[in-house]
């Protein structure tokens, strides 16, 4: 897998990010940064905007946003050893 958009995309599913969160998170990074960042807890998922306004409004939790997760621990635990062979598959 050579093209980094695609190498984002599939770790953002990987983690059961919605799709909206990693598109952003691809084109549009600077956008709102801070709100997302302050939205994400330091998780290392970092919501778009609209999302990260219903998490720092109160209205949705960041955890319900993460679903169909492939990765075999509870958000936002990340198994490194996983994560690494994950990684590895994407550049077979
Ligand atoms: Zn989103």
């Amino acid at each position: 897998m050579k093209d980094h958009n695609e190498y984002l995309k599939a770790v953002g599913k990987y983690f059961g990010y919605p799709e909206c969160c990693t598109n952003q998170f691809i084109h549009n990074h600077g956008e709102q940064r801070l709100a997302r960042f302050k939205a994400g807890k330091g998780t290392g998922f970092v919501p778009c905007s609209a999302h990260a306004k219903e998490i720092n409004d109160g209205d949705i939790t960041l955890e319900s946003l993460v679903i169909n997760r492939e990765h075999k621990f509870a958000f936002p635990y990340v198994n490194k050893n996983l994560f690494n062979e994950f990684i590895n598959s994407l550049n077979k």
